[in-house]
């Protein structure tokens, strides 16, 4: 059982990496698209309404990052001996969560802005929309994520 544990720790940030990846090819598609298609006399981009939904994407993207870089660094660290197991638990729970709640997100604002187009089939966000919602199931549920973070808090 440890073991298994022990290796969760490590595939959780590895499906969070997986899942940026994923967050990261929408918002460069949602970019290109806002830049090139007119709607009303205007590029998307020159909406505001349009354009701060992907500043906010970009930002929870940003940070999600960062929290699977804290992850890995913490299982390394952790695997050689210096931090405690609980806390790479909850780091790599946490990078997991987040990461893979920012995709979804990502995807869908990135479909919002395409509109009825994304939805084609065979459009890279139709593959991208449905392959990024196994990641908040597989390797422990988001819901179970946030168990394993609150537990440690209330451990701590
Ligand atoms: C694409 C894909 C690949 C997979 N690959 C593998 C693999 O390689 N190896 C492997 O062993 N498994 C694999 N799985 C299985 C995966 O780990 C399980 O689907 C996942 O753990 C959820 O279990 P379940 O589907 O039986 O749902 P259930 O356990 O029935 O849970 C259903 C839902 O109930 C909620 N829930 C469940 N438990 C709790 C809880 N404790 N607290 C709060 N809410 C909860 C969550 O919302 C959860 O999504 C894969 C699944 C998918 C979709």
């Amino acid at each position: 059982m440890r073991v298994a544990m022990t290796t969760l720790n490590l595939f959780r940030p590895s499906v969070g990496a997986f899942a940026i990846g994923m967050a990261q090819a929408a918002l460069d598609a949602a970019i290109a698209h806002c830049g090139a298609r007119e709607a009303f006399g205007k590029t998307l981009r020159e909406f505001q309404g349009v354009s701060h939904q992907l500043a906010d994407v970009a930002t929870q993207v940003e940070a999600a990052r960062l929290l699977v870089y804290h992850a890995a660094t913490a299982y390394d660290a952790g695997s050689a001996g210096s931090a405690g197991s609980a806390d790479v638990a909850k780091t790599s729970a946490m990078a997991k969560l987040f990461a893979t709640e920012t995709a979804q997100r990502a995807v869908d604002v990135a479909i919002q802005v395409h509109g009825a187009r994304a939805l084609e089939h065979g459009h890279p966000l139709e593959h991208l929309y449905r392959d990024v919602r196994a990641p908040r199931i597989y390797e422990g549920a988001s819901e179970v994520q946030r168990e394993i973070i609150a537990r440690a808090l209330f451990r701590e």
